[in-house]
């Protein structure tokens, strides 16, 4: 069974410094990933984070309060003093959270968020859905769409009941909306091929625009049998594609319209010692939460035990996220 665990003010767990819940702010740029639940309801057989119904290595999964990620979200704001973007991606699915809406109206009455985007599969979007989000000032959608063949976009996203006829109707009502859509394929050689081909014409027919993502392989996410494309190869695919449909797939690092901005300070050096305290299971089994200097730490290698105080060593301090393991005593 899943134990689901809510990071609220209480928990004591910071909402910095964990990859897969929470905030992530990369150093010097302006664009806040905003994690509020590892829960997906779909089961892709390619996904990057093994998120989803049957997932091998998560039992443990969290969703954030809604009144604590806001502030942090207004602190985050008054620390950068910039125009900010948000972009709730989630390693779950975000339309999974039940209080995304309150998120987005809670964001757009902090004066330095401008845009909000957000990545979705759209299978829980509804008519009156789209409507509540772009009421609250969502500013663009990313859609996952891999397939437009019904059996194949089940097998993809690994369930029955995703419906590309109903997704299809949701792209149609987005398109209604102030919100602006990107459509975004995962392309996964001999696997969609055929079907990225198909999701291209889809785009131009509904005036959409599409960025293709490469297929990775990734040590805990879910892998299909089949050589990882290069970059190389990827990037010349997309050329190929481009002259094909005649339309733009590839987008240069400065059309991303993101802004240097100061650095969040890092609060450990790589190999520290650092006491910590532990706070709950680790998203891994092998994995705990823990805490110190007000930013929260993965330890690996660890069985969880609550309230436990021991000793780490920083193996990593990339972009505010703390990767550590046990000081051997
Ligand atoms: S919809 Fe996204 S998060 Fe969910 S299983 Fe698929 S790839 Fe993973």
């Amino acid at each position: 069974m899943t134990n689901v665990i809510n990071i609220t003010k209480e928990s004591g767990i910071p909402l910095i410094g964990l990859a897969f819940i929470g905030i992530i702010a990369r150093n010097s740029n302006n664009l806040i990933q905003v994690r509020t639940t590892t829960l997906c309801n779909m089961n892709c057989q390619f996904c990057s984070t093994d998120a989803g119904i049957i997932s091998k290595f998560h039992k443990t999964q969290y969703i954030v309060d809604l009144e604590y990620m806001l502030e942090y979200l207004r602190e985050l704001a008054n620390y950068f003093d910039k125009d900010l973007k948000i972009h709730i991606d989630s390693v779950g699915e975000p339309t999974a959270y039940p209080k995304l809406i309150n998120l987005i109206k809670g964001i757009r009455k902090i004066k330095n968020y401008k845009d909000i985007s957000m990545v979705t599969n759209g299978t829980l979007l509804t008519k009156e859905k789209i409507k509540e989000l772009e009421e609250a000032g969502l500013t663009r959608i990313n859609l996952s769409i891999h397939s437009l063949n019904i059996l194949k976009s089940q097998e993809l996203f690994g369930s029955t009941i995703y419906n590309i006829k109903k997704i299809i109707d949701t792209i149609k009502e987005i398109k209604k909306t102030k919100i602006d859509i990107y459509l975004a394929p995962v392309y996964i050689p001999n696997v969609n091929e055929n079907d990225v081909d198909d999701i291209i014409e889809l785009a131009k027919e509904l005036d959409c625009k599409i960025i293709i993502q490469k297929y990775e392989h990734h040590k805990y996410g879910r892998k299909i049998k089949i050589k990882e494309p290069t970059y190389f190869n990827f990037y010349n695919k997309l050329k190929e594609l481009e002259k094909k449909h005649n339309i733009k797939l590839r987008y240069a690092y400065s059309e991303l319209e993101t802004e240097k901005v100061k650095s969040l300070p890092v609060k450990f050096k790589k190999n520290e010692k650092v006491s910590v305290e532990i706070k709950a299971p680790g998203w891994f089994e092998n994995q705990s939460i823990a805490v110190s200097r007000n930013r929260a730490l993965t330890i690996i290698n660890h069985k969880y035990n609550k309230n436990e105080n021991m000793k780490v060593r920083i193996l990593s301090t990339k972009d505010n996220v703390y990767l550590t393991e046990p000081v051997k005593q």
